[in-house]
C-alpha cells in the first residue's frame, strides 16, 4: 500500500565511517527532553548551521545522516540553555504542516536518537561509559566493548472488517470519544502475524482471518515501528477486555466516531478503507 509515512526519514543517507568531530558544513537540530528547537518566522526550520551553535561537549551530539551531501546531527540541550533569538521549543507532533515534510521526519528521528543517546550513556553490562561507534549507529562500551543499538519496538495495528463495518476500540487512556484500531506491541517469541491475532483476541474477544500486511510507519515517540494490517472478521462476540479497552464496536462509513489525526498510520488505514482502496476480502 502506498502510504506517505510522516516519520520516514529515508531521505537521510548514512555515511560511515564517521570521522571524529563535527564537519564545518554540518546542520544541527537541538533537542531538549522530548521537544525540538524550531526557528519560527516566515521560513520555519529545525536545522541550523553548526557555526551558530556553541558546543560544550561532543557527548551530547549524535550523527543522524546526510541530507544530500550535508551531514546532520542532533544536539541534546538542557532547559537552562538560552536559545538563539527566534528559536522556540516545540513538540514534534505540533510541527506537522508547519515545517517541510522532510524536516518533520528528521525532527522525529532527532528526538528518537537523543532519547537513545540519553539512555545508553553507560554500558548495560558493566556500567562503564559508552562512545558512539564510528562505523554504524551503535554505542560501544569503552571497557568491555559491548555494543548497544538503538532500541526499536515493533507494534502491530490492524483494521478488521465485517461486511461494511470496521472494528474500532476506545482505550482507557484515550481522550473521551476517541476511537482507534486494535494495536499493540509484538512480544518476544511471536511472529507479527501471531501478534495481530493475539491483540484482536485480547482487546476485542474475536477471531480474524485473511491477515494481510499493508504499510509500516516509524513512530518515534519514543521508538516504535508501527506495522499495519487488514483482516476480516471470522467469529466471536465483541468483548472488550475491560483493562486496556473500555468499549469496542462495529462502525460503518456513515457513522464513524472521532479517530486519530492525519499524522497517524491509523488515519491512513481508515482513510484507505473509506475510499475503497483496501484489498478485497
Ligand atoms: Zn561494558
Amino acid at each position: 500500500m502506498e502510504h506517505s509515512a510522516r516519520f520516514d526519514a529515508g531521505s537521510l543517507t548514512k555515511d560511515y565511517p564517521r570521522p571524529p568531530g563535527i564537519p564545518e558544513n554540518a546542520l544541527l537540530s537541538a533537542v531538549c527532553g522530548h521537544e525540538i528547537c524550531v526557528r519560527t518566522g516566515c521560513d520555519p526550520t529545525i536545522l541550523m548551521p553548526v557555526s551558530r551553535v556553541a558546543m560544550e561537549s561532543l557527548d551530547n551530539i549524535q550523527y543522524l545522516g546526510n541530507l544530500g551531501t550535508v551531514p546532520c546531527y542532533v544536539l541534546e540541550i538542557t532547559g537552562s540553555v538560552e536559545l538563539p533569538v527566534g528559536f522556540v521549543l516545540s513538540s514534534v507532533r505540533d510541527l506537522d504542516g508547519k515545517i517541510p515534510d522532510e524536516e518533520l521526519a528528521i525532527a522525529g528521528l532527532a528526538v528518537q536518537i537523543a532519547d537513545y543517546n540519553r539512555t545508553t550513556r553507560f554500558c548495560g553490562k558493566c556500567g562503564t561509559r559508552t562512545a558512539p561507534s564510528q562505523t554504524e549507529r551503535a554505542k560501544i562500551c569503552l571497557s568491555c566493548h559491548y555494543m548497544t543499538y538503538a532500541r526499536l519496538s515493533p507494534a502491530i495495528i490492524v483494521l478488521v472488517r465485517k461486511e461494511e463495518n470496521i472494528l474500532l476500540v476506545h482505550g482507557k487512556q484515550a481522550p473521551a470519544g476517541r476511537f482507534s484500531l486494535v494495536a499493540g506491541f509484538v512480544e518476544p517469541g511471536e511472529t507479527i502475524e501471531h501478534a495481530v491475532h493475539r491483540e484482536v483476541r485480547e482487546e476485542a474477544g474475536i477471531e480474524i482471518l485473511n491477515v494481510r500486511y499493508l504499510a509500516s510507519e516509524p513512530w518515534p515517540f519514543p521508538n516504535s515501528l508501527m506495522i499495519g494490517f487488514v483482516a476480516d472478521y471470522a467469529g466471536g462476540i465483541l468483548t472488550p477486555d475491560g483493562i486496556e479497552i473500555e468499549s469496542a464496536g462495529w462502525f460503518d462509513r456513515a457513522n464513524l466516531p472521532n479517530f486519530p489525526p492525519r499524522i497517524s498510520l491509523t488515519y491512513a488505514l481508515i482513510d484507505r478503507w473509506i475510499s475503497g482502496n483496501l484489498p478485497e476480502h
